[in-house]
């Protein structure tokens, strides 16, 4: 048993009482032939319900459960941040608790990991049944976006169902971003990738825990952080902005002031200066609002919180 190989399973929880035993079962019925050693890395992300007693019980009848608890509810990027950071095997399973990301292919994972693949991703066959249409049709426009902007090569349907060896812990374990994607961040770093496919299944108990509103902050977040196109964007707006509205000046004033009108335009000068105005206030806003999103962004890393507080027991 010694030299066998450990595996971590790192699953993010929020808010995942009822799913934590049917996971943990298939979780056991699948590592059991396998010849590795596991554990299991459960980070209990602030949850409300009693995700903490079931984890603690789970813990008690099994010594490769190890919970993690966050003192509040950071978000999943960051729980599974956590979970790489107390991962000790020499490659890790990321996958969600709530039974979307089938158990079943973990021995398929672990086939390519032996196969020298340092980075194992399981790719989302489409389905009709998972989620809704609007998310459906939100993330294969976040996909068009993100690839044609975005810096890194991000694979469409890719999920957070990932096998990650060793040497890519340890290298991701070096990020120090606070606002973070996962998958962007693993796809960033190289190494062999190899995929796996799959159809998710629906979630098994409660509802989704990524709101549209998290969703899209997550969206905007990775646009932002893995590329510079919006920052560029404001540039090249300003530039056209000023192209075209230099020779109109220029034509107007012209037309209007020095040839008196030829063409019969009949412009007047608060219209033009009105419209003109309206149209630059809005460039401006839109250029300062692209700002405020960097600078936020800044003010983030900058000011160097820690990434997350686990709970540890008290003393007194
Ligand atoms: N999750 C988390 N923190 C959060 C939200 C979600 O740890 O703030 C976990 C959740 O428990 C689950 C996984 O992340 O294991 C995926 O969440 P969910 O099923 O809600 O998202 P979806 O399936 O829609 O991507
Ligand atoms: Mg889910």
């Amino acid at each position: 048993m010694a030299d066998q190989p450990l595996i971590s399973i790192v699953v993010p929880c929020y808010n995942e009482q009822a799913n934590l035993r049917p996971f943990y079962d298939a979780m056991q019925r699948v590592i059991k032939p396998l010849p590795y050693a596991f554990e299991f890395v459960f980070v209990d992300d602030g949850s409300a319900d009693k995700t903490k007693k079931v984890l603690a019980s789970l813990a008690r009848k099994d010594e490769a459960v190890r919970p993690v608890e966050l003192v509040r509810n950071f978000g999943k990027e960051i729980a599974v941040t956590a979970g790489l950071h107390q991962a000790r095997g020499d490659a890790a399973i990321i996958l969600d608790a709530d039974l979307q990301h089938p158990p079943e292919l973990i021995p398929e994972f672990l086939d390519k990991w032996q196969r020298l693949s340092e980075v194992v991703v399981g790719v989302r066959l489409p389905t009709k049944h998972h989620t809704s249409w609007l998310k459906r049709l939100a993330s294969k426009w976040f996909y068009r976006i993100m690839g044609a902007i975005s810096d890194v090569a991000i694979v469409p349907n890719a999920t957070d169902y990932r096998l990650l060896d060793r040497l890519v812990i340890d290298e991701f374990n070096r990020f120090t971003e606070r606002n973070r994607m996962t998958r962007g961040l693993i796809d960033w770093l190289g190494f062999r990738h190899a995929y796996v496919y799959f159809e998710p299944a629906k979630r098994l108990n409660g509802a989704p825990a990524y709101s549209y509103r998290k969703l899209l902050r997550l969206a905007i977040q990775s646009f932002i952080s893995l590329s510079l196109f919006p920052l560029k964007l404001a540039g090249y707006l300003g530039l056209i902005i000023t192209i075209v509205s230099l020779p109109l000046g220029i034509f107007i004033y012209i037309e209007k002031y020095i040839m008196s009108d030829p063409m019969r335009l009949h412009i007047t000068g608060t219209a033009t200066l009105g419209v003109v105005l309206l149209f630059l206030v809005g460039i401006i806003l839109v250029c300062l609002g692209l700002m405020a999103l960097y600078v936020a962004n800044i003010y983030g890393e900058v000011v160097n919180r820690p990434l997350y507080v686990v709970r540890r027991e008290r003393r007194f």
